[in-house]
């Protein structure tokens, strides 16, 4: 063979940076079903479309949101510690991990002074880049693979365009809407199933974005842990045992005390943990993560996923019967 017809078995490899978005977004769209993504707890969309419906109430979200957003990253900007490639890299390298898994921008996250408080949120609206808040005591009490699984959980709300509605949530509990004047006078003419109808999506949102913590992690136990140390406070030098805390789960359902669960924004930690386990159970996690399928796996469909998820979710019987 003369050595000028020799072949470069490179010369075939397309490397043109049109090529790489479009398989790229041809990924991301196989994980979208009617615009949502795939993994989205079904309860979690049907109620935001519902509260949507109820007039004035988003356009006032979200005009809220779109002051309060922006007046938070001034905020933190003042007052907390912004991550970067040269700022917490670790942290900014599991951010833009999540980030690339769920196939959103890179939102920007700020550290703050929370040393005790175990908490972390995500702030978006329509008209500004979403914001990541971690309380320090997160990166100092929360293992590596845990503090993944909860960026991967901010990151899902972001995902899934819960802004303003975790928005809302944060105006009805006060922690929002101390920061805006008039916003309490405006909040205290809004109707009793309103606050009810967002405290009982809240709860199913969180599921949709463990879901998300789920898969950018590649398994399940870094969110449960992340969830238990949420409850417990993530105390140092004691580790908690899952499938013990889990047992409280039975004492939940058999109790008449429902009123304080009802008023939560978020679920029992035990029920999060029982619904993330379902969705170790279902197809949607394996189209994730194809490379974990095991044959002759027998799978929920979503539909099967969603209904066991309604089973530890719901926090009495009519939450149960819904239709979606
Ligand atoms: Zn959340």
């Amino acid at each position: 063979m003369m050595i000028n017809e020799q072949i470069n078995p490179t010369d075939d490899v397309d490397i043109s940076f049109s090529k790489y978005v479009a398989a790229r977004n041809i990924r991301y769209d196989s994980h979208m079903e009617g615009g949502i993504p795939d993994y989205a707890y079904a309860l979690d969309y049907s109620l935001r479309q519902k509260i949507r419906a109820i007039p004035g109430a988003y356009p006032f979200f979200k005009a809220m949101s779109s002051t309060y957003v922006p007046l938070q990253k001034q905020l933190h900007n003042m007052k907390s510690v912004k991550v970067s490639s040269n700022q917490f890299p670790k942290l900014h390298a599991m951010l833009c991990d999540c980030a690339n898994t769920l196939g959103i921008g890179i939102p920007t996250m700020f550290v703050v002074d929370g040393i005790g408080v175990m908490n972390a949120m995500a702030l978006t609206c329509e008209d500004a880049e979403p914001l990541i808040i971690m309380f320090s005591a997160m990166v100092e009490r929360l293992t590596d693979a845990e503090m993944k699984a909860i960026i991967g959980h901010e990151c899902g709300h972001i995902h899934n365009n819960h802004g303003i509605y975790n928005m809302a949530v944060e105006f009805i509990k006060g922690t929002a809407s101390a920061l805006i004047p008039g916003v309490g006078q405006i909040l205290a003419l809004l109707s009793v199933p309103v606050f009810h109808a967002l405290q009982v999506w809240s709860r199913a949102g969180e599921v949709t974005a463990d879901r998300a913590g789920i898969i950018c992690c590649g398994e399940h136990e870094s969110t449960e842990r992340g969830d238990a140390k949420l409850t417990a406070g993530g105390i140092m030098g004691a580790e908690i045992n899952i499938d013990e805390f889990v047992r409280q789960y039975d004492m939940l359902r058999s109790t008449p005390v429902r009123m304080m669960e009802w008023l939560d924004t978020h679920p029992a930690a035990v029920r999060r943990i029982l619904a993330d386990r379902e969705f170790m159970k279902s197809e949607v996690y394996y189209k994730w993560h194809p490379e974990q399928k095991q044959p002759n796996m027998k799978l929920y469909t979503k539909k099967e996923l969603d209904e066991q998820c309604d089973r530890f979710i719901s926090v009495t019987k009519s939450e149960k019967r819904r239709d979606r």
